[in-house]
């Protein structure tokens, strides 16, 4: 449906771990539509596991980046910009928060970790907006990844809420300073999706049960459902919108 929409575009994807990711459906809509691509993958360990799966989009780029690292964001896009003199669209699709901070009282959060979490999760965006700026100068569109914590209390969310709460008062700044430019930056709240990164949180089951139950659809949403939103932010169809939180949860 989406055929020809992303066509002769390019676009850069941070998040990709596995075939769950919500990272790699949007990947693969982003092709479906037309647009190649370039991922990046945590150094070490994630790297073949990424590179495997690229095998299914051929002429992808992989570059290595943790986004906790201004020398690393620095050194993905001038690799980047050797192969490419333009940017149209970026997927943020990253967060991390450790696994004791996601149960338990939010009250208990430890300062290091409440700030680790804020720098993977919210600061990282900024980092790489400013970082494309230069290849996205001429239009663009960036995306990330929220979650209906921002907005209210979700058992277990805790110091994740907080992020993704700062995550989207950010992508509206953003949106505020690179809008002159032409360059537009949005949010997608996304229903609880089953993820690697997910499955760390004890209260995923009762989530997905509480939204089954609640949303005007009466099911959860799928990866394909995000990404159908990811397609359609990226393209020139959302081209007035900007600074914006799409919640994509069944309602
Ligand atoms: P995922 O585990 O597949 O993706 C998270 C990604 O973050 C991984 O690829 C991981 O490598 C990456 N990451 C973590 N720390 C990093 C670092 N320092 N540098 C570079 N990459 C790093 O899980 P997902 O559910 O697909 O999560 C993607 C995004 O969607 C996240 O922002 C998440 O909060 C958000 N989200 C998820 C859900 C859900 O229920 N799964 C709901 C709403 C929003």
């Amino acid at each position: 449906m989406a055929k020809g929409l992303l066509e002769g575009k390019h676009g850069v994807v941070f998040g990709v771990a596995n075939e769950r990711s919500i990272a790699w459906a949007c990947a693969k809509a982003c092709v479906e539509a037309g647009a190649t691509l370039t991922f990046n993958h945590m150094p070490g360990a994630q790297e073949k596991r990424v590179k495997k799966l690229l095998e299914e989009l051929p002429g992808s780029g992989l570059i290595p980046c943790d986004v906790s690292s201004d020398t690393d964001i620095s050194a993905f896009f001038n690799t980047l910009s050797q192969e490419h003199s333009k940017v149209d669209f970026i997927i943020h699709s990253v967060a991390y928060a450790e696994r004791e901070d996601l149960q338990g009282k939010f009250l208990n959060t430890p300062r290091s970790n409440y700030n680790l979490a804020l720098d993977i999760s919210a600061y990282s965006l900024t980092a790489i907006a400013r970082e494309a700026g230069p290849l996205l100068d001429n239009g663009g569109s960036i995306i990330t990844m929220s979650y209906l914590g921002a907005e209210r209390v979700v058992p277990h969310y805790n110091v994740m809420g907080v992020a993704k709460a700062a995550l989207e008062a950010g992508a509206r700044y953003l949106a505020a300073d690179l809008g002159p430019k032409g360059i537009r930056v949005n949010c997608i709240s996304a229903g609880p999706i089953k993820t690697l990164s997910s499955s760390a949180i004890p209260g995923l089951r009762q989530m997905l049960k509480a939204s089954e139950q609640t949303a005007p659809l009466g099911r959860n949403v799928t990866q394909e459902d995000v990404a159908g939103a990811a397609v359609f932010l990226a393209s020139e169809l959302s081209s007035a919108i900007t600074g914006e939180v799409l919640h994509v949860d069944g309602g």
